[in-house]
């Protein structure tokens, strides 16, 4: 008789693509370095196949999931009830089964507010976000949640910059302005972070950058970016040669990923373990 067991207990993601997602590599060194018999995998599902998915994960006593593009909002009506994270952004990244009981949370914010923190306290400082999606969304309301003062949108097209304005205005104390991004736009001079939550950047366009004028950014602010492949975008690169303190995309995507996996096992994973694991796998891409 074998000894030892051939079952996993199982985590994973949902969305469309997802063969170039890379959170497996880092949940799974996770997984081997606190010794948990579990396996993440990346799944494939269809819009219209969503809440059969769900309710599988449900059966099959997966502990949880993530939620990627495009099923991030989609998937709210297939769960049981929302965390106020996932509630206040509107959006689901996270899924904890408690017992057959699915809980919808938001961990991309927290991420990078973790990230963040690190190297600047967040209460009263002044943010430039550029972009209004999904990322821009849960960064914007827990920076604002977290005491940033004022938070300044700059985005392309106008209706999803209203929406989150008036998502931070309705759930946060932070004050909220408006920038539309027709053309290269400069960084007041009192900002204290710059944030391109925007995907310009994002492999395999690797070379773009977000239009600002890079003269702007002083060396007192820090300059983040949220797109992890390649983790050196040309923002990143540009920022620190002007003397800004810079934060690259891996180290919101490690520390959702280490927020989801407490949420999941009650266990508290390495982060150093996840993001080399992330560097492993990006170091042996084509770029
Ligand atoms: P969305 O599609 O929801 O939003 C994309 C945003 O980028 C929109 O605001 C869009 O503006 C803007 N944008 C895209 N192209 C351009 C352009 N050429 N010029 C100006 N604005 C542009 O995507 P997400 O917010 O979900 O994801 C954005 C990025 O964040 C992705 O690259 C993703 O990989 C990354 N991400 C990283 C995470 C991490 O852990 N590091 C976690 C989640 C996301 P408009 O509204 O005008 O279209």
């Amino acid at each position: 008789m074998p000894t030892r067991s051939f079952q996993h207990e199982l985590v994973g993601v949902l969305g469309m693509p997802v063969a170039e997602n890379p959170t497996q590599a880092m949940m799974e060194a996770a997984f081997a370095d606190l010794g948990l018999h579990w396996r993440y995998l990346n799944v494939e599902v269809k819009p219209h196949d969503l809440g059969d998915a769900v309710r599988g994960t449900r059966a099959m006593g997966w502990r949880g999931f993530n939620c990627t593009m495009p099923h991030k909002v989609a998937v709210i009506p297939f769960l049981d009830r929302l965390n106020p994270a996932a509630t206040a952004i509107g959006a689901v990244n996270c899924v904890i089964n408690h017992d057959g009981v699915l809980v919808g949370d938001n961990t991309d914010g927290k991420g990078f507010l973790e990230s963040l923190s690190a190297v600047r306290p967040v209460v009263g400082i002044e943010v430039v976000i550029l972009g209004a999606g999904g990322a821009a969304r849960a960064i914007a309301i827990e920076l604002a949640l977290a005491g940033a003062r004022r938070v300044t949108l700059v985005n392309r097209s106008p209706r999803s910059a209203h929406e989150l304005a008036y998502l931070i205005q309705s759930q946060t104390p932070a004050q909220v302005e408006l920038v539309p991004w027709s053309s290269s736009i400069t960084v007041p001079e009192s900002t204290d972070v710059v944030v391109n939550a925007t995907s310009i950047g994002l492999y395999p366009n690797h070379d773009q950058i977000p239009p600002i004028d890079l003269d702007s950014l002083k060396p007192r602010m820090v300059v983040c970016d949220v797109i992890p492949n390649p983790p050196r975008t040309p923002l990143i690169e540009r920022a620190g040669q002007r003397g800004c303190a810079v934060l690259d995309g891996l180290g919101m995507l490690v520390n959702q990923g280490v927020i989801g996996l407490a949420l999941w096992s009650g266990l508290s994973p390495r982060p150093q373990i996840m993001r080399q694991a992330l560097e492993d796998v990006f170091t042996h891409a084509p770029a």
